[in-house]
């Protein structure tokens, strides 16, 4: 139990928060990786570069202050994170380094206004909410041990490799001890952790594309190319794409995350896909279509018919189950792209689109955070209500209110 007066500590520094999150995390990372480079590796220096790494945490911190005194409306960003961190394997020990290094960011930060009392009340604070993660964390160990029969990362093989669009490849994996797969929840991810560039493993979270219940698993994975120099190309893509072929080996983590179908079976379902954010929809339509009867909608925004991926799977799909529709948006067709009927359309998904589709269904939504604000609003402008979407985001959890 926090003390009533740690409380009102924490809750008097939202302000302050609100209004220096961002440099408080900018600084944390920059201390934590300076004192403790051993806990690099569990993060992406991309979303470090981007600044997207930081905002996250800001927000999350500013939430977990503002929340302080009611726990309850943290528990789903609470699931969230102890997932992600379970992907990594997040352990026990590293929490006191996070700690640590966030009060000395905290000291540093707020110079001579870092009283005894904020600091002993955000040590208390950070111990309460590490002790929460601690706990659920070693749960999610225990689940993959049970369902899944192993924890932590254990070597698969690669079996096939294929293209499904011009610009992502899809990877079959199986286990390389030969023993069997448990089904994962459609929609969830798995992490990937491999030697890129030089000794030091580096990790990727990749949703899985497969119908559950099969004897691989398949991850589709973009090629990130950086759009200008000096921009890097993405290490862990184009890794894959240009040097890993079938018979090479993978060190993968169980599946993790919590955005799986949660819809009462009598419910419709709207899927919103942007470019790559297809892949955990594409499992969950699977899911769907084998277990359920009502209608599901799967809109597609790609930007050409290139770089439209699962094309015959999800043809297939539409010519099997008369309750499932697909519809291409197209950002740029090219000429070969034919727009002929309902069924494919060009420009930005939009309110006359959005105001198309059955409006009492839940939603699913995948793709670039931009894309995913924008169909936010657009959700909300329609009378969507926040109780019917759900969202996974390919990067660190970013505010996605407008
Ligand atoms: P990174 O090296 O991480 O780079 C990412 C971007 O940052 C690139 O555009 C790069 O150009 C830029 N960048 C890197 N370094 C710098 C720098 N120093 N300065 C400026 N810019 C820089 N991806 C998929 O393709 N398919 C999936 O199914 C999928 N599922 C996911 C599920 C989850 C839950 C999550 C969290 C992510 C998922 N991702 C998926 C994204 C995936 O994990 C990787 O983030 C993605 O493959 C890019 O990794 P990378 O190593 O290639 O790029």
């Amino acid at each position: 139990m926090i003390k009533p007066q740690t409380l009102q500590v924490i809750k008097a520094t939202v302000p302050v928060l609100k209004t220096h999150g961002e440099a408080l995390t900018r600084l944390f990372y920059q201390r934590m990786f300076e004192n403790n480079p051993e806990v690099k590796a569990y993060f992406n220096q991309a979303h470090q570069h981007s600044g997207s790494q930081q905002q996250a945490l800001a927000t999350a911190i500013c939430a977990y202050a503002e929340n302080i005194d009611n726990p309850e409306a943290l528990s789903a960003a609470v699931e969230l994170i102890a997932q992600k961190h379970a992907s990594l394997g997040i352990k026990p020990e590293h929490y006191p380094i996070v700690g640590q290094n966030l009060l000395l960011a905290i000291k540093e930060l707020l110079g001579d206004d870092a009283s005894d009392d904020i600091i002993d009340a955000w040590a208390e604070a950070y111990q309460a909410l590490a002790e929460i993660f601690i706990e659920r964390e070693k749960q999610i160990y225990t689940e993959h041990e049970v369902q899944h029969g192993w924890q932590g990362f254990k070597q698969f093989e690669v079996i096939r490799r294929e293209k499904s669009s011009e610009v992502i490849t899809s990877f079959y994996l199986q286990p390389a001890d030969g023993q069997p797969l448990a089904a994962h929840q459609a929609g969830q991810y798995i992490t990937v952790k491999l030697k890129a560039d030089g000794p030091e493993h580096t990790m990727r979270q990749y949703s899985l594309s497969n119908p559950p219940g099969k004897d691989y698993y398949r991850i589709s994975v973009k090629r990130e190319t950086g759009s200008e120099k000096p921009q890097p190309d993405g290490l862990v893509s184009n890794f894959l794409h240009d040097k890993v072929k079938p018979g090479d080996l993978l060190w993968l983590a169980p599946p993790c995350g919590e955005f799986t179908l949660q819809s009462p079976v009598d419910k419709p379902v709207v899927m919103i896909a942007g470019g790559v954010g297809i892949t955990p929809l594409l499992s969950m339509l699977h899911q769907h279509l084998t277990d359920r009867s009502q209608r599901v909608t799967l809109i597609q925004a790609t930007i050409n018919g290139q770089t439209r991926a699962f094309k015959q799977e999800l043809d297939r799909l539409e010519k099997q189950y008369s309750e499932f529709d697909c519809h291409v948006r197209y950002s740029q067709p090219s000429d070969e792209d034919k727009i002929t009927d309902n069924h494919d359309s060009e420009g930005l998904i939009d309110a006359a689109l959005i105001n198309s589709l059955d409006l009492t269904a839940d939603f699913y939504l995948c793709g670039p955070p931009a894309m995913m604000r924008h169909c936010l609003t657009l959700l909300n402008n329609a009378g969507v209500t926040s109780e019917q979407i759900h969202l996974e985001a390919f990067g660190p959890a970013l505010p996605l209110a407008s």
